[in-house]
């Protein structure tokens, strides 16, 4: 991926395409999840951070309700759009994103009227690092202090969340925004997705000597069309067989009775839900308890039950997985929807190396693509840049 526009550079290639100048720059993060996959639809916990690879967004209000939104990924062109007949058509390939916010911030009552839009963004796309939420969180950040809308920061999850599901089409949960728009700098974000409260927990793996490599198989995911609406309508129907609001009321010792209650298959997908809310409030407990170092096995467990139960792994995050913990890994797991994109190691700082270079080997012998391996650090949530 490449490096980020500095805001300086970022206002003059605005100025550049767009004639004047930006009224300001607004950055959201993308996400790492640490665990809770899936959780988050279902009602549970999820414990993401944000991460040191952002979505900066230059805006200028127009005046009029004609939006231009340009973005330095790619080689799409400038697309022009009139607000006031704005279709679902019309919010298409990646404009849904920035548009789709504005549609729902529209549909909220709040006059977001013509504007110019540049994005430049440093997550990349489709790697299960939400780059989309990024987008979003950017652009609801910024158009909520253009505004003086006066939303929170839990309204402006909301807002993207809903563009995602309503405009995208992608049936995603409040996870990823939260993460974009709650985290700070050296924490994640323990979220409780039924009440949306949200907690920081302090992961501080630099102290501990320790990181969290990204591993970014390049096998690409889509939200929107693959498995994971699949695994969503399991789930919707899991919790009705049980009479359960959602599974997140389901404990780990309702399972042996839900076997006898549901198909094999939904089974094994209701299982995996309840373990990993388990997981997460293990994982959040032992944090405070052990620090970072002691949660690499709940990461492992939480990676075999998406492989086996929920089956959202493939083969080359298996390979990831599987290539890290023999190289010193102290966990390792698939991270975001799964069908692809990245797995997570949390490994010794001393062994970025030697993990580096066993993963890319193996990748190699198997006959994958080569995959994209770089660091995460927790870092800040969504804010004005400039
Ligand atoms: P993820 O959120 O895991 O990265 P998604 O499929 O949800 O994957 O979102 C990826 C989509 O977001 C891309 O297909 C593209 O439409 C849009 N996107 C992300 N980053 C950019 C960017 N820098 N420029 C334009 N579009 C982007
Ligand atoms: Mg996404």
């Amino acid at each position: 991926m490449s490096t980020a526009l500095t805001p300086a550079e970022l206002t003059a290639a605005f100025t550049d395409h767009f004639g004047a100048a930006p009224d300001g720059i607004w950055t959201a993060p993308g996400r790492v999840n640490l665990i809770g996959e899936h959780t988050d639809y279902n009602e549970g916990f999820v414990l993401p951070f944000a991460i040191d690879r952002t979505a900066n967004v230059a805006i200028r209000l127009r005046g009029d309700s004609t939006a231009r939104l340009l973005s330095s990924y790619g080689d799409q062109g400038v697309a022009t759009v009139d607000l006031d007949t704005l279709s679902h058509e019309a919010m298409s390939g990646w404009t849904a994103y920035p548009l789709g916010v504005v549609w729902v911030l529209r549909q909220q009552g709040v006059a977001v009227g013509g504007f110019d839009l540049y994005l430049d963004s440093t997550v990349p796309t489709g790697a299960g690092l939400s780059s989309s939420a990024a987008i979003e969180c950017a652009v609801a950040t910024a158009f909520n202090d253009l505004l003086d809308a006066g939303l929170s920061a839990e309204e402006l999850v909301l807002v993207g969340q809903r563009a995602e599901n309503e405009v995208v089409g992608a049936p995603t949960g409040i996870l990823d925004q939260s993460a974009s728009l709650l985290a700070t700098d050296g924490h994640a974000v323990f979220l409780d997705c039924r009440t949306q409260e949200a907690k920081l927990v302090p992961l501080d793996l630099a102290a501990a000597s320790l990181l969290v490599l990204v591993v970014d198989t390049k096998v690409s995911h889509a939200h929107a069309t693959g498995g994971y609406a699949a695994r969503r309508a399991s789930c919707e129907l899991g919790a009705e067989v049980l009479g359960v609001a959602a599974l997140r009321d389901v404990d780990d010792e309702d399972l042996a009775e839900a076997a006898g209650l549901l198909d094999p298959e939904t089974f094994r997908r209701v299982r995996h839900i309840v373990t990993e809310d388990a997981r997460v409030l293990q994982t959040v407990a032992v944090l405070d308890d052990g620090g970072p170092a002691a949660i690499g096995a709940l990461l492992l467990a939480s990676h075999a039950s998406m492989r086996d139960d929920f089956e959202i792994s493939c083969p080359e995050l298996d390979l990831a997985v599987d290539t890290a913990m023999a190289h010193g890994a102290l966990g390792a797991r698939m991270t975001g929807g799964g069908f692809g994109g990245s797995a997570i190691a949390l490994i010794p700082a001393a062994a970025e190396a030697a993990v580096r270079a066993a993963v890319t080997a193996a990748f190699a012998s198997a006959g994958f693509t080569a995959p994209d391996i770089f660091a995460v650090s927790p870092a800040d949530g969504a804010r004005r840049l400039a």
